[in-house]
Parts: structure tokens; sequence; C-alpha cells
């Protein structure tokens, strides 16, 4: 594959290099090199490639130069029509699609805009109405618009599916075939998934004309920059594993907090390590489904930021989550499905950044963590932790200390019925608990042993 040193090669317009020059691209990623001019010449394309490998502008600046002709400044939204359209599978992939988008676009009169379920349908109505060349959509929320005839497909000429995998993971094949029946035939048609299942073949067969595969890295295989370790937990003590985790790994040398996305596999899990987290001095927050839009994205953007060091996440919230340079991932839980393992551990060491990949691994993951061994085709070296347990902590100085200070906003959904409830003591300690606190329920202040999922005093 050619590696080009410049964009200057491929013959893009000069608002478009402009542009990127701005964003500080110098030279083209590998997937840029290989995908920019075979878009360029109208060939379709399967991309082997995740998120973080600078995939948005390997079809982004090419979509760009192919519908640049069509700009003009005219107010009439009919002279706006959409052109290009990318499918995504989550608002927070569509989110940073079209801020991406944006930037290349910012020195041309193209118009972007991105449309995603979870949020308010009338100011994106209202958006596609006045017309734009590129659209960005999650797709159950792009038929919604359909529906409502708020915009049209017929002018398109070029069609995304991107992180195509996920889409298919999260039930989206159903609308994607709804939306491509009502695209013209003629059009060039890109897909990039980081997996290769039966299924993606099929889609990839089905969507694709002749296409040319373009692979950056092993199929199925971590990127080389990431460290991968495993260790061997008990379940009683995966919390306090993955505090000392935090605190023996997730400092650089001068002590400041890494960058963390912990990955866990329930939404009920991503809420209370969070809390646990925040109370063991760690400035975390969580990204689930059950949060709402404007949330999540207040979240992520506290996490760029770095207000929240430690983001505990479920997969699908964390799909496509655009994080320069992320250092560290840890798997809280052991993926369910391998594939899953490759996503989340892809959030780290990206663009040529060296990340590390750490998983908590218990008895009964034996099976899905050979699994992972399988397909991406290395053996873990087991390692075993020796936490010390985070009640202990609160009486030994070493802990005593937090350089941490986040407390993330408590908003009204963020209320855990269980976690938030004072603890209500079997009978048989009820006794010791009044003495310990007093009888009044106002004053009470939950125990850590509760925080740890509801144990008894002794336990
Ligand atoms: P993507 O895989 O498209 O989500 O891109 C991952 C990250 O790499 C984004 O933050 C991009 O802004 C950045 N990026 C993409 N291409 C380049 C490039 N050629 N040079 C430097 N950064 C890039």
């Amino acid at each position: 594959m050619e590696e080009f040193q410049d964009f200057l090669h491929f013959g893009l317009d000069k608002r478009i290099t402009e542009a990127i020059t701005e964003l500080g691209y110098s030279k083209p990623t590998p997937i840029q090199s290989a995908a920019i001019p075979l878009v360029l010449e109208g060939r379709d394309v399967m991309g082997a490639a995740q998120t973080g490998t600078g995939k948005t502008a390997g079809f982004g600046l090419p979509l760009l130069q192919k519908i640049l002709s069509f700009e003009n400044t005219s107010v009439s939204p009919a002279r706006h029509p959409v052109r290009a359209l990318i499918l995504s599978p989550t608002r927070e992939l569509a989110d940073q699609t079209a801020e991406a988008l944006t930037q290349f676009a910012s020195k041309t009169l193209l118009k972007v805009a991105a449309v995603y379920g979870g949020v308010d349908i009338r100011p994106q109505a209202e958006a596609l109405r006045k017309g734009v060349e590129i659209l960005i959509a999650t797709p159950g929320r792009l038929l919604d618009h359909l529906e409502q005839r708020n915009t049209t497909l017929s002018q398109v000429q070029m069609v995304i599916l991107d992180e195509a995998d996920r889409m298919l993971d999260m039930g989206f094949l159903p609308d994607i075939s709804r939306i491509l029946s009502r695209l013209p035939v003629s059009k060039q048609n890109l897909m990039f998934s980081a997996t290769f299942s039966p299924e993606i073949k099929r889609l990839a067969n089905n969507f694709l004309n002749n296409p040319v595969i373009v692979e950056v890295a092993k199929r199925n295989a971590a990127a080389t920059t990431i460290s991968q370790e495993l260790f061997e937990v008990d379940e009683t003590n995966k919390k306090d594993a993955l505090a000392e985790l935090l605190r023996a790994r997730g400092e650089d040398q001068d002590g400041n907090p890494l960058q963390t996305l912990v990955f866990v596999n329930a939404k009920i899990t991503a809420r209370r390590l969070a809390r646990l987290l925040q109370r063991e001095g760690f400035n975390s927050d969580s990204i689930h489904g059950d949060r709402t839009q404007e949330e999540r994205s207040r979240t992520l953007q506290s996490f760029k930021e770095n207000k929240v060091n430690v983001l505990v996440a479920t997969d699908v919230a964390a799909r496509g989550l655009d994080i320069a340079e992320l250092p560290l991932v840890i798997n809280y839980d052991v993926p369910l499905s391998a594939e899953d393992y490759v996503h989340r551990i892809g959030r780290t060491g990206r663009a040529g950044v060296k990340g590390l990949a750490l998983t908590l691994m218990t008895s009964s993951d034996a099976r899905n963590v050979s699994a992972i061994e399988k397909l991406i085709g290395k053996t873990f070296l087991r390692q075993k932790i020796d936490p010390v347990p985070i009640r202990r902590r609160y009486s030994n100085p070493r802990f005593s200390k937090s350089p941490y200070s986040y407390k993330p906003p408590v908003t009204e959904e963020s209320v855990d019925p269980f976690f938030d409830s004072p603890y209500v003591p079997s009978r048989s300690e009820k006794r010791i608990v009044e003495s310990e606190v007093g009888p009044s329920k106002d004053k009470y202040v939950p125990r850590v042993s509760v925080l740890l999922g509801g144990r008894g005093k002794n336990s």
C-alpha cells in the first residue's frame, strides 16, 4: 500500500487541504492513503478500519471533493438536496462525524447536519427543510424524518455505512434496508467495519458494487500499539481490583490521572461503579443508554476536558467515542462477544499512540476469554492481583489523601433507587446500626459495605 507523505498528492481542492492543515493533519494515516484515491476514482470501498484510524477523513475528504461542484449560495432548499448520506450506529458517532465533516467543509459553502434519536426532532426537521448536502444520521431517526417528509434522498450520490458491524449488532438491518431502498440505484457506496462476521460479508455483497477492500490492520486484530494484560480476580474483590489498578496503572509519571475508559456489560453496573469510584476519590462518571442525550454529551465533554478521568461505559454508549490519545482502557467485565473486546481496546492506542488495555477476569469468564484469545491470536498471561479491600483503605493513611476533586452533577435521572436509598438493616443488625448512626434516618450515612452491594455489617 502506497503511503503518502502529505495531502497534496490527492489533488484535493485547495479549500479542503487548507481546512485540514488548520486541523493539524500533515501526513495521511494508512487508511487515508489507501481510501482517498479509490473513493476519488469512484470505486465502492469496503474499509476494514475502526474508529481511531482516521477513517472519517478517509471517506470525508474525497466525499467533499466529489460534491464540491454542487456548492452554491442560493437560499432555496431545492438547491441544497442531500448529496451524501452517512449512516452511524450511535448519536455520539453521528455527532463526531458531523463535527469532523463541518471542519473539513469549513471553507466551502456545503452544509452538514446530523440527525439522531433521543432528542427533539423539530430543530432537526427545520435544519433539513433548509437543505443540507451532507447528512449524518442514525437509521431510526432518519426514517422518522423521511416519513415526515422533512428531506428526500433522491439526489444522494454517495452513501457510507459507518461502523456497519455495530449497526448490525444493534439490530438496524431492517431500517438500513428500508433506507437503501429509497436511494437512487446509481451511486457510490462505502462501508466501514472493524470486524468481519458472515453477516457483514453478506451485507457487503448486497450493498457494494465490485468493491475494493482496504485493510489497515490485520482483520479482527487489535492495533499493535496496544499492550494487553489480563488479571484473574474473584468476583468478590473485583471492585477492589479495579480501584487498585486505577491507582497503580492509572497515573502518568508525574502522578497525574490518565484518562481511562472502564467497560462494563450492564447499565446498572456502569452507574453503580462510577458512583463507587467517586466515593473512592476518583473523578469518575458513567455513560450508558439510560442517560439522556444531553447528559451523555455533557459527560463526554467533561471527559474530553479532563474534568472526568475515569469514564465507566457500556459498549453501546462508548461506540465511536473519539477521544484523542486515550491511554488506558480497563475491561471491568469481560465482554460477552470477542469482537466487542477488539472494539473496546480499540479506544486506546489510537492514531499511532501507545495504549494499555487491562482486563479483569473471574472464573466464570473462562470461555469468553478463550474466544477472545482465539480471535486475536494471542494467549494472555494470567496475572494475579491482591488488592487492598476498599473498606480497609479508609483507615489507611496511605489512601486518605486524594488528588481528585471533580463531583459530577447529580441529576434526577442519576438517582439509583438501590444505591441512594438508606441502608435498611436486617432485624438482627438493627440494634448495632442504630447505636452507631443514631436513630434518625436523616442523619444516616450509607456504609461502604452497603455500597459494595448491600452486604451486612459483618460480611
Ligand atoms: P477517526 O478514526 O476518523 O475517528 O479519527 C481519529 C482521530 O485522528 C481524530 O481525532 C482525527 O481528528 C485524527 N486524525 C485523523 N486523520 C489524521 C491525520 N492525518 N493526522 C492527524 N490526526 C488525524
